[in-house]
């Protein structure tokens, strides 16, 4: 059998697939239904009425459970809604808009702002940055995180770059974990802009595949003993520990990033929704909790990130690399002609992310980098989508030779 022929008979199976977007699955949202029967009590820990307005920052005891994983003193915590993006869209909309602290003038007023992104990255950073007008510039991301030469060298001759997009954890899409050197530099470095922002989207910080997690070190107490305390915005959620549509989101930052955070927000709600900050203090119960139920998370996808990896072990070792994280939502495919692979994948009825959408403006000028989302589909199906991406690596490696 050719790979043409292989490839001819896979478009003839009408195949209809999805490996585009890191979807928990149904049996993974089945882990949380629980919540549907909570809080048992609208009363909050200090006795106000969860049903009630109030509480802009949240629910002092929904942050304590969270605070030592995402490493952000319970205190500096905000509970947002349910979507930790919204939180990193809006706080660029505040900076724009209002003066954060530490900065000259807002960023509305500036001529020019651009951000730092480590390639490959999330598009949906990127997007956002689009939206607000924000400039990109591609920073290389190694085995250790984003290229800190490069990015110490950018930030300390252009007052412009405000900002560097980071997942430090099991990283979208290529599952690096920081190292402790890369996190001290990037509290460290001298930046030219006084109000320097690194967005630190610790969207997978307790997303572990393995028995040995990889540690991160702690940015925002680095950056405090290092002087640049409001140079950092954390963010998190459990989007992929209870239900994606329906969890809570984290704020995480210096007091007076906080104060900042909290003044504006005032302005946009009277309060947050706190029967579901109740539902989840009741579900999770503590940090322990959390990393209990996150086990049972990794039991039913490790085998999907296990299966991948079998699969293009078998069928395209030789012709491609790819990752093997020990945590977080995706795998990064590493192929020649990635843009001509997703579409012959297209073609075959299997969806991939667009080719360039790990990079800035959808450009990743290699042209090498395929995103895995394995979690969605159960096994059978994600086997057959990996073989037939599989042979669509193949019919392309053939044709280009
Ligand atoms: N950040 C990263 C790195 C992600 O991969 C995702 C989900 N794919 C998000 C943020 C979205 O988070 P949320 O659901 O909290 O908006």
């Amino acid at each position: 059998m050719t790979a043409q022929s292989d490839y001819a008979a896979l478009v003839q199976r009408g195949l209809s697939l999805d490996l585009t977007r890191g979807k928990p699955s149904p049996r993974q949202l089945d882990l949380s239904d629980a919540l549907l029967g909570l809080p048992t009590s609208h009363k909050a820990a200090d006795g106000t009425d969860g049903r009630n307005y109030g509480n802009l920052q949240g629910l002092p005891e929904l942050r304590e459970i969270f605070a030592p994983l995402v490493q952000v003193p319970a205190g500096q915590l905000v509970v947002g809604g349910n979507s930790s993006l919204t939180l990193m869209h809006d706080t660029i909309v505040h900076a724009l808009l209002s003066k954060v602290p530490g900065a000259e003038r807002r960023w509305v007023e500036e001529p020019e702002i651009t951000f730092l992104c480590p390639v490959p990255g999330y598009d949906r950073h990127f997007t956002i940055c689009e939206r607000l007008g924000i400039k990109m510039t591609a920073v290389p991301m190694d085995a250790g995180g984003p290229d800190m030469d490069v990015v110490e060298r950018l930030v300390a001759a252009d007052p412009t770059i405000k900002g560097i997009w980071c997942v430090p954890k099991y990283s979208n899409p290529s599952g690096v974990t920081y190292s402790d050197e890369t996190v001290r530099r990037l509290a460290a470095m001298p930046t030219a802009a006084p109000d320097f922002r690194i967005m630190w989207d610790n969207a997978y910080a307790v997303h572990h595949l393995t028995d040995t997690p990889d540690e991160l070190a702690d940015l925002l107490a680095l950056a405090a003993e290092h002087g640049n305390a409001d140079r950092v915005f954390v963010y998190a959620s459990t989007s992929k520990v209870t239900y994606a549509g329906s969890g809570v989101s984290f704020f995480g930052s210096s007091p007076a990033n906080v104060e900042w955070f909290l003044a504006n927000t005032a302005k946009q709600s009277i309060g947050p929704d706190k029967l579901n900050q109740l539902r989840h203090v009741e579900f999770l119960r503590d940090a322990a909790g959390v990393t209990a139920h996150m086990r049972r998370h990794a039991a039913l996808i490790g085998p999907k990130f296990e299966l991948v990896d079998k699969v293009l072990t078998e069928r395209l070792g030789g012709l491609a690399t790819w990752t093997s994280p020990k945590g977080g939502y995706f795998i990064s495919l590493e192929v020649p002609h990635a843009a001509e692979v997703v579409a012959r994948a297209k073609a075959a009825g299997i969806a991939l992310t667009p080719a360039g959408a790990t990079h800035p403006y959808g450009q990743d000028p290699g042209d090498d980098t395929i995103r895995i989302a394995p979690t969605f589909p159960e096994l059978d199906e994600l086997e057959q989508a990996i073989e037939g991406l599989a042979v669509c690596v193949r019919v392309v490696a053939d044709e280009r030779g």
